[in-house]
């Protein structure tokens, strides 16, 4: 059997740092969910990461609802707060409500509320950055509405009003002992309908982890997560003893069957959209794959800390 490989991270690409700190943090002693959660920690704190806490996108009401979640893998326990605004640090409120209530799921003001009761402070997520994001999308939804965008040489000085920057950080952490901990963070949908929950809170969608199997977790296309189970499908299939990069494969596989059936798929039978899948096995094997080509995730042990490309179904070039 090969030698154990310590402890290790792996997340979504937008996760270089926060596998560096939830391993250097293991090495500390803390537990794998709390290594996990200090990791993804500096994306939400980061007003240039449009994905995730301050200064992710907001709804079409201009906005920041956050969605995070945490599995620990000993306890096999879990918790998640949907639609939570306000609030930096959303997998910091997972936390409590996996330690400190008998629930998994909190949503909207009753998220909210549980974080004010447990200190967290309110604070405006929303960025001059992400403002402006959501004003151009808003301003250019349509021509025969009252709302003008900027000129063309407004937006030639700032060309970032152009991006629709969609993200998510999931970060799965495996400790020396085997032991494992995972979180998902997000704002979910850039500009989405006031409400909306993506797969990131949804234990078994956006992440999902059985401390005697592996730990998995996705970004993406939340819905097509949602559809497929995704990350406990590629948990179910490492127990049946698939490789972790197999596992991803497989179960997008299914989620391309499903973009066919669901109207999700163009004439050519390609999904619409783009869902990356992580793993990582009780052995420290780990993998991850994507819809579609040129996708990265980060890993983070004992030889260092990289961005690695992910297997993949789909060329990106070729639709
Ligand atoms: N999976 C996230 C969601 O659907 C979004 C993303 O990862 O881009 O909310």
């Amino acid at each position: 059997m090969a030698a154990d490989p310590g402890a290790r991270c792996i997340a979504s690409d937008n996760g270089v740092a926060a596998v560096a700190t939830a391993v250097a943090a293991m090495s500390a002693g803390a537990a794998p969910v709390d290594a996990a959660v200090a990791g993804v920690n500096l994306n939400e704190l980061d007003p240039e990461d449009n994905s995730v806490g301050y200064g992710g996108l907001p709804n079409e009401d201009g906005v920041v609802e956050l969605d995070a979640a945490v599995m620990d893998g000993p306890t096999h326990r879990a918790g998640a707060v949907a639609s939570i605004r306000n609030i930096k640090t959303p997998s910091r409120v997972a936390l409590q409500v996996m330690r400190r209530s008998d629930h998994v799921l909190l949503v909207g003001e009753g998220a909210l509320r549980f974080a004010r009761a447990h200190g967290f402070v309110e604070e405006s997520l929303l960025t001059e950055k992400s403002r402006k994001l959501w004003l151009y999308w808003k301003e250019t939804l349509s021509a025969t509405d009252d709302w003008f965008p900027p000129t063309d040489d407004e937006i030639a000085r700032d060309p970032v009003l152009k991006r629709r920057p969609t993200g998510t950080i999931h970060l799965s952490a495996r400790n020396a002992a085997g032991d494992f901990g995972c979180t998902t963070t997000t704002s979910g949908l850039a500009f989405k309908i006031p409400g909306r929950v993506g797969d990131s809170p949804l234990i078994g969608d956006g992440l999902y982890l059985d401390n005697a199997v592996g730990s998995a977790g996705g970004t993406g296309r939340g819905e097509a997560s949602i559809l497929a189970c995704g990350a406990f499908a590629v948990v179910e299939r490492m127990r049946a003893g698939r490789s972790p990069l197999d596992a991803c494969l497989d179960i997008l596989s299914r989620v391309v069957d499903q973009s066919r059936k669901n109207g999700n798929a163009d004439g050519n039978g390609r999904p619409t959209f783009n869902l990356s899948l992580y793993a990582l096995a009780k052995d420290g094997s780990y993998g991850s794959a994507s819809l579609l080509a040129g996708c990265k995730f980060a890993v983070a042990d004992a030889t260092g800390t990289r961005l690695e490309t992910g297997g993949h179904l789909f060329e990106a070039t070729a639709r």
